[in-house]
Order: structure tokens, then sequence, then C-alpha cells
């Protein structure tokens, strides 16, 4: 494989010689059909065969940037996964608040391979009337005036980060400042990552210790640091462009947004004529038990962003606007070959449908209360080891006091149960089931959740 890789990039940079001479193919140059013809290109490996190999293949192919579970996922069903091994796993992770309508589900099938099978990907040199009829239900259901399609929620905040630069730059500010608050996670392209105000994600990737120039930040739901950091982003010649925060933050913990704290945030960003942008990515899409996380926060943003659940495991982003920020990207400003692809919209529409077929939003609404009292009662009686219940809708954490236990280790016994959680900020367990899973499943999870807190404290925290 490694010397059919070297040969493909080696024929790409010169495309022009023709005879193939394998040892001097790299050197000299061979046309990319002879190398692939002499190399007898090396097919990829049957799925089927790696039931017990993909570990393997990943310590030897796979970039380590992610630690992971010894778990290999063969399929899915509704709320359940299944591994190679022929164990089933309740999920609740979603695949990271992803899967809003589960695994296989046959609307969300359908309209893929519908789509697949008329057309997938043209570009944006066309128009698209699955991604019109995205961006209008988009907007219809918020109080976007216009969307803009990428690929995943770091390209999103982007878009909205490059949307508010430009807002700035029409406005006559030379140095435009973005203001986000600490924990939160905007995602790790080299702005949102600078946005993301977590030193740890910042280390090794700056110039002279510096990321991208232009963030400020703020404490989360403290009003006097968020007016301190206004005061900063507008002296020395400065402006604020843009305040951005999640409404709940995810990955910093499950911290909801406090309603004063954002109408401060509204009321500067009206005050400076800067953009307040909501980043949406994990509390959107229905999984607060409003459609947007900024319903609950009570603000209307001028911009916010939206991914994971948006395409329901497809990848999809879209950074929706209103009014002059809806307008504010001219044509070439900005783009994306993917986005908004025929197949991708074909899956948010999808998504949408069934949002509203199945009433999703009660779902999510009754499913959290029973979970959120369900967590409540475990941390009631299990005051050792849960603490603090937080969040909203079907995106709720609990805090893991215990001493000598982590939330790590934690979603590690509720694994043994047949449970799958995700670890958030650094105690907290999350749970972000499928917005379909049914009242039974939850309990189920509740159960299991309970058998994994004994089993990783013991018998002498049994109430
Ligand atoms: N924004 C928020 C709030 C997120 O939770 C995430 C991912 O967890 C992102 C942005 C980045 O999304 P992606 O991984 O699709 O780039």
């Amino acid at each position: 494989m490694r010397l059919s890789f070297s040969l493909f990039f080696a024929g790409c940079l010169s495309p022009s010689a023709v005879s193939f001479v394998p040892t001097a193919a790299v050197r000299t140059g061979t046309s990319l059909k002879a190398t692939i013809e002499e190399a007898k290109l090396i097919p990829p490996k049957k799925i089927a065969d790696l039931a017990n190999t993909a570990e393997e293949l990943y310590s030897e192919n796979v970039q380590k940037t992610y630690g992971r579970y010894s778990l290999t996922i063969k399929s899915g069903q509704g709320c359940y996964l299944t591994t190679t091994d022929g164990k089933n796993y309740l999920d609740c992770v979603s695949g990271i608040a992803t899967c809003a309508l589960g695994h296989n589900n046959p609307a969300l099938t359908k309209a893929i391979a519908d789509q697949m099978a008329t057309v997938h990907h043209v570009s944006n040199l066309y128009y698209i009337p699955e991604q019109a009829a995205l961006a209008n239900w988009l907007c219809e259901n918020s109080g976007g005036d216009k969307a803009f399609f990428c690929n995943s929620g770091a390209e999103s905040n982007e878009a909205a980060i490059k949307c508010a630069r430009r807002h700035a730059y029409n406005r006559g500010i030379e140095k435009p400042v973005i203001v986000t608050a600490e924990q939160s996670f905007h995602g790790r392209t080299l702005a949102a990552l600078t946005a993301t105000a977590q030193p740890k994600y910042h280390k090794g990737f700056g110039y002279g210790g510096e990321m991208v120039p232009g963030f400020d930040n703020c404490k989360y739901n403290d009003i006097a640091s968020l007016e301190a950091a206004v005061e900063r982003a507008t002296s020395d010649g400065k402006g604020l462009a843009a305040i951005m925060l999640e409404p709940l933050q995810g990955e910093g913990g499950i911290i909801p947004g406090d309603v004063d704290f954002f109408a401060k945030a509204r009321e500067l960003c009206d005050k400076h004529g800067a953009l307040l942008m909501c980043d949406e990515v994990q509390a959107g899409m229905g999984r607060t038990g409003t459609l947007w996380g900024h319903e609950q926060v009570g603000v209307i943003p001028d911009v916010f962003t939206s991914a994971k659940a948006l395409g329901g495991g497809v990848p999809i982003g879209a950074m929706v606007a209103r009014g002059e920020a809806a307008t504010t990207f001219g044509p070439g400003d900005h783009a994306s070959t993917y986005g908004g692809n025929p197949l991708a919209c074909a899956a948010g529409l999808a998504v949408a449908q069934y949002m509203s077929d199945h009433n999703i939003l009660e779902n999510v609404k009754a499913r959290g209360e029973q979970l959120s009292q369900g967590l409540e009662d475990l941390a009631e009686r299990y005051p050792n080891v849960l603490g603090d219940v937080r969040g909203w809708g079907l995106l709720r954490g609990v805090e893991c006091i215990a001493e000598d236990i982590t939330a790590g280790e934690l979603v590690g016994a509720a694994m043994e149960q047949g449970l799958l959680l995700v670890p958030a900020g650094a105690n907290v367990v999350r749970f972000v089931p499928p917005l379909i899973i049914s009242e039974d499943e939850m309990n189920l999870a509740l159960e299991k959740f309970e058998a994994a807190i004994k089993l990783k404290a013991g018998a002498d925290l049994q109430p």
C-alpha cells in the first residue's frame, strides 16, 4: 500500500514521462496511468474481513488524533449500535449529538438513496433545488433571512467569523474583534480554534505565541466580564465585530446560557453595531426541546451556525444570517465545493420533514424531563458519585464528583453495561441520545447508568 501511494504521488508530480521503471519512477516521474498499471494498484480491503483487524489497521494507517474506545461498530438500528463481535449498545451519544433520527432511519435512508440515484453533487456553479428548500426551511423556522452551506461545524463557524469581519470592514473597522467565552468550543480549524477559548487546544498551534489575531474572551454567563471584554474590543483603534456564544456550552461541560447574560450580549451588539452570533452546532436542530438553543435564552442572533444534527449524520453545515449580515457576502467572498450539495441537503430536508411529521420537539421535551428527573434521583441516591445535573432537552450532563472516579471511567463502566455515553468538560458525563428515543429506552439507559455507578463505585455506595 505504501509503495503504491508513493508511486501515485510521484506520478502526479510529473505526468509527462512515459516509461515505467519502479525504482526510478519516484525520482524521474512516470505517467499516472503507467504507474497504476505497472504497480498493479492494491484494491481496498473488504470490510467483512476487518471484524478483528480494524484496530490493527488503525495503528498502522490512521493518524492518532483521537483516543478511541476499543469498540468496532458494525451496524446501527434506531437507538442501538451493534459491534463486530455481536454486542448491542444503547446509544446515548448519537455520533456526538448528530444522529438525531437514530441509525438506519427509513425516511433518511430513502431520501439519501433517492437523491443518490437522481443527482448527488453538481457544485455551486448551478442552482440546486434541495439547497433552496433547505435554506427556506431554516429561514422560515428561525429569525434568519439567508443561509450559506458548508460541511461541518467548524466550517460554519469559519463562515460566521468571516462574515463578522467583512461586516465590520464595511463599517470602517480595520481591527475587528470577536468576543467569545471561556470554556467554549467552536471547532478545530485555525480561526474556530482561536475562538475556542480553551488554551489546551491552542498549544503548539500558535505563531510567536499568538493564534489568529482579533479574538478576545470573557467568562461565560458573567455580565461584568463580557462588558470588560467589549470595552477592550472598542479601545485602541479596535472595533467590536461580534460576540459569538454557544447558547449552552456543550464540550465545556454542559453549561446552559443565562437569559440576562444573553440579553446583555444582544444589547452590547446593538450598541456597537456588531453581530450577535450563536453557535448552534451542538445545541441546535431540536436537541434542547426548541429548534434552536437561542430560543432558550430569549435572543434573536444576527448569525447562527448549525451542523451535526442538521443532516442527521450526513456531513453538512450552515451559517444563517439576518438583516445586513445576510447580504454581507457577495459572489466570490466565500465558498465551499461540497457546500449545500444535493445529497447533503436531501438529508437535511428528510430530517426537517421527520421532525415535523413525528412531533420530535415534543418527544425531546418529554424524554428530556424524564432523563433530568432520573439523573436527579440517581444524584440523590449516590451523593458521593454524582453532583450537579444540568442541561436542556436531550442535551444533559451530570457531574461526576467522586474523588477516585473520573467521568471517563464512569463512561467506560456504562459501556460495560451496554450503554454508550460521552464525557463533556473535565468531569461531566453527557447524555445526547437520538431525539427519537422512547420512554422505555430512556428508562433502560437510566437503569444501565445506575448499574455502571454500582460497578465503578462499589457495593458500599449502594443506597
Ligand atoms: N461548535 C460546537 C458548539 C461544537 O460542539 C462542535 C463540535 O463538537 C463544533 C462547533 C465543531 O463541529 P465539527 O466537529 O463538525 O467541526
